[in-house]
């Protein structure tokens, strides 16, 4: 049969999702449990009025608000359907077939994804033995077709953290000609004041873009809105190969909506994170070496018995997301939630 992709995507592994099971309870996607922010259905359902009419492709109300909220210029603003399309989209702007992007490993699983659908070459460093970024290793793996750098902080799925004193030396060791992407999906749920935010401490250097989302603390996780902050120039060029509209019309309307809510998010955020903090020393308690996190989940390194702790996790009714061989990526729930995955991880780890 005539070929009409190209070859190299044949053994690309898809994105997975995690999984919704009926009756079950999901701690698998790091999505808030608490429902849409007051005010969001209807602001959703008011936009909805004028759906026929394509959005503002400019985004101009919603960047001037988050550029106000950042003390940022809207100009270096950009927005995207989801943040994982912003990081596409970064590579896209960056990379030219046989470039080099570097990521830790296991960081988060688009990374891979995004990189070989623009024929870049994916160079992935290897966790420390704590579960986090390994930055001298990635400093060293910057070749002279290192053309960017994915640092997640705090990372997905292991939840540890770059405090500033690391970040500032790592990143004064960055060719001026690589562009770091520091990806903070998981900023609001930071506690430890050493974690640096991204935008405040780094956003005037040249070759730092700031990437977040509304997806995981905003609650917006199914209308697709994400965010960066970047240098004037490095936002223009994006703004040039980023999918016209992509932004739409509802999401646009909600993400406002969402900003109006700041001091619930507050409020959800610190429900969330006593709880991580809650299930952590649970966890411990059952012998497991839970790194501390500063995002909504907790890393479980179970090696080889990732498989059959999820398998139970599910039996007891709670979906989590497994990590083949590494480990398990607990997402934290409502207490109710967090109880019912902490009996079931007892049941695991007590028969296994
Ligand atoms: N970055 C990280 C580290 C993430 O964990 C996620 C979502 N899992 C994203 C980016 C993408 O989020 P979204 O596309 O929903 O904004």
């Amino acid at each position: 049969m005539t070929r009409l992709t190209r070859a190299d995507l044949d053994a690309l592994p898809a994105y997975v999702p995690g999984r919704t099971v009926a009756g079950a309870v999901k701690l698998a996607s790091n999505e808030v449990p608490y429902g849409p922010l007051p005010g969001v259905v209807e602001a959703v359902t008011e936009s909805a009025r004028t759906s026929h009419r394509y959005p503002d492709m400019g985004v101009a109300a919603l960047r001037d608000r988050i550029g106000g909220w950042l003390g940022v210029d809207p100009d270096r603003v950009v927005t995207g359907c989801g943040s994982v399309a912003l990081a596409e989209i970064l590579v896209k702007a960056t990379c030219l077939p046989g470039d080099e992007v570097i990521y830790s490993w296991r960081s988060f699983e688009a990374y891979p994804i995004i990189a070989a659908g623009v024929g870049a070459t994916s160079v992935r460093v290897p966790n420390t033995a704590e579960h986090g970024h390994d930055l001298a290793a990635i400093s060293a793996a910057v070749t002279d077709r290192t053309r960017l750098i994915f640092i997640c902080n705090p990372n997905n799925p292991t939840g540890t953290f770059l405090r500033k004193d690391e970040l500032d030396r790592f990143l004064a060791g960055v060719p001026s000609d690589v562009l770091v992407v520091l990806d903070e999906a998981y900023r609001e749920f930071v506690t430890d004041p050493g974690v640096p935010d991204g935008v405040d401490v780094y956003g005037d250097r040249a070759n730092v873009v700031v990437l977040r989302t509304m997806s995981k603390a905003w609650g917006l996780a199914g209308l697709r809105m994400g965010y960066l902050v970047a240098q004037p120039g490095i936002a223009s060029a994006i703004r040039k190969v980023v999918t016209p509209f992509s932004t739409n019309l509802v999401a646009q309307a909600a993400a406002l909506a969402a900003l109006d809510a700041e001091d619930e998010v507050r409020r959800r955020c610190a429900l969330i994170v006593a709880e991580r903090d809650r299930v952590t020393e649970a966890l411990r308690k059952l012998a497991l070496d839970v790194p501390d996190s500063q995002a909504n989940f907790v890393w479980l390194p179970l090696g080889d018995r990732t498989a059959a702790f999820a398998a139970t996790c599910e039996k007891h009714g709670v979906i989590v997301r497994a990590f083949h061989p590494e480990g398990v990526r607990v997402t934290i729930g409502t207490p109710e939630e967090n109880d019912l995955f902490l009996a079931a991880a007892e049941a695991a780890l007590g028969s296994s």
